[in-house]
Parts: structure tokens; C-alpha cells; sequence
């Protein structure tokens, strides 16, 4: 029963479903909106509603889901923009825009981290201080962000 999604954008945005964030095979219905005029959706998996705007950190223009997975894993093994470059073929200035984006959005990023790209709590920790050592021009809702889900350890 294959259902059009074509024009929904969006990927599952319900931490505890199988398909979150999840581009592929996703199972998403757009549904009017809700009363602050968000754009409402539905996950056919697990059956939850959400809005528009939990989705789009990750959303990003330039880079699919397989490979900001791949840039993370580069950055958590301490690869500098340089050397990512190097490695997956994306500009700098594409992978430092994705860093930005991944630390504004901090908390919903570890989530990700943990599910999509299966690191371990210290291994987000040490995502996010190389992030911080690296990145020196992060916005100050970046550094709150960022602050709020490393676990201290690590904090010089
Ligand atoms: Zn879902």
C-alpha cells in the first residue's frame, strides 16, 4: 500500500519511534495546524502527532541524513574541519555550517547522536567539546545549548 509522501518534508520527530528522524521509509501525513499556526504532521509508525518546527535542525539543505551521520563520527573521532573535508568531499564551510546547526540545537542533536549515529552519552561529551574547542565564534544560544546536555566532565 504504498501511500504519496512526496511533498512532506519532514522526518519523524518522536524520540521513541522506530523510524526518528529517519528519512527513509518514513510514513509521515501532513495535517492542518495547530492554534500558534504550526504545520501539524503524523507518523503512520507510531501513530504520534508533531509539529513543524521540532524538525528543522536537522533538516539541512546540503547534506542527507547517511551523511551528516558520517560527518559525526569524523568529529567525535577529533577530525577537524579540514581533514572532514578531506575525507567525505563536503566543503568546509558546508560541515562547519552543520556543526553551527548541531550545536544551536544542541538537545535535539543528542538525541540524534545517541539514535542515528549510536554514540554513547561520553562520546556525545566528547562530540561537543571538540565542537567547543573548534568552534570559537558559536553563538551565545549555541553555548547555552551546548552547556545544557555535556555531562561536565569535560568542561575546562
Ligand atoms: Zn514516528
Amino acid at each position: 500500500m504504498a501511500r504519496p509522501r512526496s511533498e512532506v518534508k519532514i522526518t519523524c520527530q518522536i524520540p521513541t519511534c522506530k523510524y526518528y528522524l529517519k528519512e527513509e521509509k518514513k510514513d509521515i501525513l501532513k495535517r492542518g495546524k495547530n492554534k500558534a499556526g504550526h504545520q501539524q504532521y503524523y507518523c503512520n509508525h507510531c501513530h504520534k502527532w508533531f509539529v513543524e518546527t521540532a524538525n528543522t535542525p536537522l533538516y539541512h539543505k546540503h547534506l542527507s541524513e547517511e551523511e551528516i551521520i558520517n560527518i559525526c563520527k569524523h568529529l567525535v573521532e577529533k577530525n577537524g574541519l579540514r581533514s572532514i573535508q578531506r575525507i567525505t568531499g563536503h566543503h568546509r564551510d558546508t560541515i562547519g555550517r552543520l556543526v553551527v546547526d548541531l550545536a544551536e540545537h544542541a538537545e535535539r542533536a543528542n538525541n540524534f547522536l545517541i539514535h542515528n549515529v549510536k554514540l554513547t552519552p561520553i562520546e556525545c561529551d566528547e562530540l561537543w567539546s571538540f565542537v567547543k574547542k573548534n568552534k570559537r565564534k558559536l553563538s551565545p544560544a549555541a553555548q547555552i545549548a551546548m552547556k545544557k546536555v555535556m555531562l561536565g566532565s569535560t568542561q575546562a
